[in-house]
């Protein structure tokens, strides 16, 4: 049976209502959008043939100052899976206590089969579509799915071609050449690696006898893999769209990387030591760490029983469903929620922003400081209010970000 994102956003919305004791009418507003936009983008192709894509940007909420959200391009994007996005961005923004809000975009599309001439018209005819409604004070997009810095760099030269001037603020993950941020491309990836090193040190584990699986090696799946590969984690399990591989002795994470950067799939990495496994298969690999770094739903009341790990770091966002939540709470296995564990990129977009503004940049030993204090600040908020509460980390972590919306809106109150 399909999921629907946007139901499971609802529940764990619902499931820290009473524990918060949110007032009835906070909770019905933020059940809502504030906005949907859909567009169609119609795009003549290389071969001469017109072809109309659908297009979204929907903002949850700008409580708390402009929605913050990336843009993804996927077969199997839809409005209730962007709706899913755009509040989980609401409660990570807000558990980092940034003055930003939650939205998110895309586009349905599979971006592998258009050329990059396509793609680039497609960008820029979405840019135009959902101009009116982002601006580095109304809603700025960053790279999610199948985007990155190129996608950036298109959207902000449409919108400052139509403003009439540059205007690097209005996207973040932008190149750096262009107002873009030192350590933004490994942004999310290494804020996972802050986190899971401050959490095994709490449970009294070492990252160096750990075993680790990693669904997903895009983006966010490659630095975390990188990251305690180097530190001499063993990676035994990683996975991409095309299947997984595994190795009960560990991957050599710098040549499978090597493998992406020449954009060949995981299948195609053949060792004798290595076998290969179905993308379900991966994630009931029996290790220390499972981290989901690919889509949403990946951990739902259909597999969460044969899930075999002492934590889960949630690198994607909305990888466990509400059900799979509670079995894996039975089984004491701990889950960094998506809101805490992969914030690290919307902290970077954060500062890239600020430094925007401000026409000042920093260098990459102030940007990852700050990545780690800030991250590690709202990780032992999270971690105490759990343990003082009795409740899971993704309990704790909706309490604290909740509230602070709950709160922007009781004093602002309703217009008009
Ligand atoms: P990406 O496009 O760079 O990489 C996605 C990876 O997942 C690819 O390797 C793809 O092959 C793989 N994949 C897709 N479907 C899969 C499946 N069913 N099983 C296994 N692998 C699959 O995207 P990304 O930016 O790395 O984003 C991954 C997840 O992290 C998304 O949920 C995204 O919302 C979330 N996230 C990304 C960022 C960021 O800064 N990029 C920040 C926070 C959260």
């Amino acid at each position: 049976m399909e999921i629907n994102p946007y139901e499971v956003a609802k529940k764990q919305l619902k499931n820290v209502v009473e524990l918060m004791n949110l007032d009835p009418d906070i909770h019905e507003k933020l059940k809502y959008m504030e906005r949907i936009l859909t567009v169609s983008i119609p795009i003549r192709m290389d071969d001469g043939s017109l072809r109309i894509f659908q297009g979204h940007r929907i903002q949850h909420s700008t409580v708390r100052g402009p929605g913050k959200g990336g843009i993804r391009y996927d077969f199997n994007v839809n409005v209730d899976e962007i709706k899913a996005l755009a509040m989980w961005m609401t409660w990570k923004t807000s558990l980092l206590n940034l003055p930003l809000g939650g939205a998110k975009g895309g586009v349905e599309v599979d971006p592998k089969k258009l050329t990059f001439g396509e793609l680039e018209r497609l960008t820029r005819r979405y840019t135009v579509e959902i101009l009116h409604i982002i601006g580095p004070n109304k809603d700025i997009p960053a790279p999610d799915m199948n985007t990155n810095a190129q996608t950036m760099a298109w959207i902000m030269d449409v919108y400052s071609m139509h403003k009439g001037e540059t205007t690097p603020g209005v996207v973040t993950g932008k190149p750096v050449e262009i107002g873009g941020s030192l350590g933004r491309n490994r942004a999310t990836g290494m804020g996972l690696f802050y986190i899971i090193q401050a959490l095994v040190k709490k449970l009294d584990l070492n990252l160096q006898n750990m075993t680790a699986v990693v669904q997903g090696f895009g983006k966010v799946g490659i630095v975390i893999a990188e990251e305690l590969y180097n530190i001499g984690c063993k990676v035994i399990g990683i996975s991409d769209s095309t299947g997984g591989i595994f190795s009960e002795n560990g991957l050599n994470v710098k040549e499978i990387i090597e493998l992406k950067i020449n954009q060949k799939p995981i299948k195609d990495y053949k060792k004798n030591s290595v076998k290969f496994l179905s993308n379900p298969e991966i994630l009931t690999l029996k290790c220390d760490i499972l981290i989901p770094a690919a889509r949403e739903n990946q951990i739902t009341g259909e597999n969460a029983e044969n899930i075999d790990c002492k934590i889960i770091l949630e690198g994607a966002n909305g990888p466990t469903t509400p059900e799979a939540d509670e079995i894996l709470n039975r089984k004491n296995i701990v889950v960094v929620p998506d809101i805490l564990a992969n914030a690290g990129g919307v902290l970077v977009s954060y500062f890239e922003y600020i430094q925007d503004i401000n026409a000042y940049f920093w260098d990459l030993e102030r940007i990852n400081k700050e990545l780690k204090n800030v991250l590690l600040k709202a990780y032992e908020e999270v971690y105490h209010l759990s343990k003082e509460r009795h409740v899971s980390l993704r309990v704790a972590a909706y309490i604290i970000a909740v509230s602070r919306v709950a709160e922007a809106i009781r004093l602002r109150g309703l217009y008009p």
